[in-house]
């Protein structure tokens, strides 16, 4: 007798980043620097004190109130999770029965599709229109006609730095039936926000991670903002100890640093707008290289030569994201930024 792996794992393959050591790396979204030897130590300090041989805090409490107190919500509205990653998978699962159908914008990050695949319901695709924008109204009427009971999507997007307003946002939420998630992993960058608001509706999940503008990728740190009926659901479902000690403890303090973290926003953003006007100069020199306007840490720009632009930034020891017709680019440091920018130029004269 052989075991068989069934069809709907049979052919993933586990997830490989890229690897090797590149001196500059803006592939991921992640926050370009380090944190400070001050909140460092005090890191270590909370870290001494963890009893290594207990079970974490299931409620994640220090962490969630932290969070809470940085975005002025309250606490009893959030769910910690290993990353948003958990909470994606976690809601699907949970959220939907066999057979539902839920819904997701194209493009939009791809982790949505593939746990529904994990989680065996139906995922439909609602395609943006040729500037990479939705059409709320239309999006509205696809999911009330075709009997969605999940809609889920990243606001500012990743990967296209666009966005919906929180007017909009409000509008979609307010009418449909379904589960609406709002997965804000860039909206420090923006602040088109509806995470105050989400005790006005039954049916609406904002998702935060500490990832991005939060600088700890390492982490695993998500959180899910929902009333307190939809909150009460998600706590029943995930698992008891979703959330390490480590993570809640360093977690804690990184958010009680909000001055610290605006700051650094503020500056990644800044480099942010440097990326995209010297991708547009870019773009007045060439043909087919076209930037889209951006509310995040990163530039995507649709581009026939994409993949070889890749390849020659990736022999400078830069890494960006490559995806098909399109490359998203990561704004990093000032120092990055413009080393990425005068290579693309070099790139650009060359070919
Ligand atoms: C990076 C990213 C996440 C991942 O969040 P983790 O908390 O690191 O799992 C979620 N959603 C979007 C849109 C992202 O770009």
């Amino acid at each position: 007798m052989t075991y068989q792996l069934n069809k709907k794992i049979r052919e993933l393959e586990p997830y490989e980043p890229i690897s090797g050591t590149y001196k500059i790396r803006l592939d991921a979204n992640e926050c370009p620097c380090n944190y400070p030897d001050e909140i460092k130590q005090e890191i270590k300090s909370a870290i001494d004190k963890i009893d290594f041989n207990r079970y974490p805090d299931p409620l994640a409490t220090g962490v969630v109130n932290s969070f809470a107190e940085y975005y002025d919500i309250s606490p009893e509205l959030v769910t910690a999770g290993n990353g948003s990653d958990e909470l994606i998978f976690l809601t699907e699962s949970a959220f939907l029965e066999k057979g539902d159908k839920m819904l997701v914008v194209s493009p939009d990050f791809s982790m949505y599709r593939f746990y529904s695949s994990i989680c065996e319901v139906e995922c439909a695709e609602f395609y943006k229109d040729d500037s990479l924008s939705i059409d709320v109204d239309a999006l509205i009427d696809r999911v009330n006609d075709d009997n969605i009971k999940l809609l889920i999507f990243s606001n500012p997007c990743n990967p296209t730095g666009g966005g919906i307003t929180a007017e909009l946002a409000r509008k979609l939420v307010s009418s449909v039936n379904s589960l609406v998630i709002l997965d804000e992993a860039y909206m420090d960058f923006w602040s088109e926000s509806l995470i105050n608001e989400v005790c006005d509706y039954s049916n609406l999940i904002v998702f935060r991670t500490a990832s991005k503008s939060v600088g700890s990728a390492a982490l695993r740190l998500g959180f899910a903002v929902a009333n307190p009926t939809v909150t009460r659901a998600l706590k029943a479902v995930k698992s008891p100890y979703n959330v390490n000690s480590v993570s809640q403890e360093v977690g804690k303090i990184i958010y009680s640093h909000k001055d610290y973290l605006i700051e650094r926003q503020k500056t990644i953003v800044s480099n942010r707008k440097t990326l995209y006007d010297g991708l547009v100069n870019i773009s007045k020199k060439i043909n087919d290289f076209k930037v889209y306007n951006s509310f995040t840490n990163f530039v995507f720009v649709k581009t026939p030569f994409g993949k070889d632009l890749w390849e020659y930034l990736k022999s400078k020891s830069i890494v960006i994201r490559y995806m098909g017709d399109y490359i998203r680019i990561t704004a990093g440091t000032n120092y990055e930024v413009d080393e990425t920018l005068k290579a693309i130029n070099e790139y650009i004269t060359t070919r």
